[in-house]
């Protein structure tokens, strides 16, 4: 590992003015970014730990609730308010990693993890990534967890984080600083990027731009996040959904749905969320809302199988769902 210079912010201003050089990386749990510096793929000359800003708190405003950067995955899972109103989140954030890790991992964080690609952290192979302009050896290489939706030939690599699918299909917005009293709200879905000819730019902030809070709004009357793995535990996801709809006289309302493990960023169906709103619940129409978002699917070869298994997924979490409804009723 390269040396490095370490701060502790006391506040956003002071974090945001530390991280101002270009070698500077703000610090949340950890959890990724000191992997990356181990294996020398991230090399900042200066880390600014925003883990201990005042940005712990969750909090209800109005319908919806306002989430610090600096809480803890494990903390905002098990939160009461969470785990009653929001289920997707808890649901998702419980899926990933480990509890020792989530213990660590902050909100802020894990919304830019970087991605799992195993040829990014192998430093002996081209990564347009990780070095622009060298190659991609996921296309044409074992490329199982790779992209089946939005890739570029220049990379093919999906982001990795459940909790931030969750928070796409929640309809959440962040919250950031950038000093001097400036800052900005986005939508969750607008965060990341879709690979282009620019693959190392994986999100929209600016560089020194502090991710200080995320905002949900009113939580969907039915939700839910699926995640295909390996195992059980301690593994990404292959492919994941997060689901959230209202009903309205048996009608699809408010339809959000956001894929996981297929893109370079958490995947929002909004061809599907169109096919299905305002219509009345049947496995016709959630074979045709997962037919139109993955018309433009393509495989690299040993992923061509995220293609039908997405399929299946997208069909069978609805139908979950809404066999819930009628058992209820
Ligand atoms: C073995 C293992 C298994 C895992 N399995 C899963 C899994 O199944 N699902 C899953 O979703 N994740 C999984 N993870 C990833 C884990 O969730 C992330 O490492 C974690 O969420 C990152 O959060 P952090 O606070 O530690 O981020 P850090 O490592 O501290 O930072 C990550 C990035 O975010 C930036 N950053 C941090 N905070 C802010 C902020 N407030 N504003 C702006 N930028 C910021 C950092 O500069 C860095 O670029 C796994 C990790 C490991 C090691
Ligand atoms: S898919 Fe992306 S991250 Fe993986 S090797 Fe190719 S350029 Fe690098």
């Amino acid at each position: 590992m390269k040396p490095f210079n370490y701060s502790r912010a006391a506040d956003d201003k002071a974090a945001v003015t530390s991280a101002r050089g270009q070698g500077a990386r703000y610090l949340g749990g950890g959890t990724n970014l000191i992997d990356l510096m181990k294996h020398e793929i991230e090399q900042p000359d200066a880390l600014v730990d925003v883990s201990r800003l005042p940005h712990e708190a969750i909090e209800e405003t109005g319908d919806g609730v306002r989430i610090g950067a600096a809480v803890t995955n494990s903390a905002l899972a098990g939160d009461p308010i969470i785990r009653e109103r929001y289920p997707l989140l808890s649901t998702a954030l419980l899926s990933g990693a480990t509890m020792q890790l989530r213990n660590r991992a902050t909100t802020g964080g894990n919304f830019l993890q970087r991605t799992r690609c195993q040829y990014f952290y192998d430093t002996q192979r081209a990564c347009n990534k990780r070095e622009p302009g060298s190659g991609c050896d996921a296309v044409g290489g074992l490329n199982r967890f790779h992209a089946i939706l939005g890739a570029s030939e220049q990379c093919i690599a999906v982001h990795p984080s459940d909790m931030a699918v969750a928070m796409v299909a929640l309809g959440a917005h962040v919250e950031t600083a950038l000093g001097e009293g400036s800052g900005r709200t986005l939508p969750a879905d607008a965060l990341h990027r879709l690979p282009g000819d620019t693959p190392h730019i994986d999100h929209q902030l600016r560089h020194g731009e502090l991710i200080t809070h995320v905002v949900l709004p009113k939580a969907a009357e039915h939700q839910l996040y699926r995640k295909v793995r390996d195992r059980s535990s301690y593994a990404f996801a292959v492919v994941s959904i997060g689901v959230a709809f209202d009903l309205l006289e048996g009608n699809f309302m408010n339809v959000r749905i956001a894929l996981g493990g297929v893109a370079h960023k958490p995947w929002r169906a909004a061809r599907a969320e169109e096919i299905l709103e305002g219509k009345a619940p049947s496995p016709e129409l959630f074979a045709k809302a997962a037919d139109a978002e993955l018309a433009e699917a393509r495989g690299y070869g040993h992923n061509d199988f995220k293609i039908p298994l997405m399929r299946r997924l997208i069909i069978a979490s609805f139908g979950e769902m809404t066999a819930k409804q009628e058992n209820a009723a």
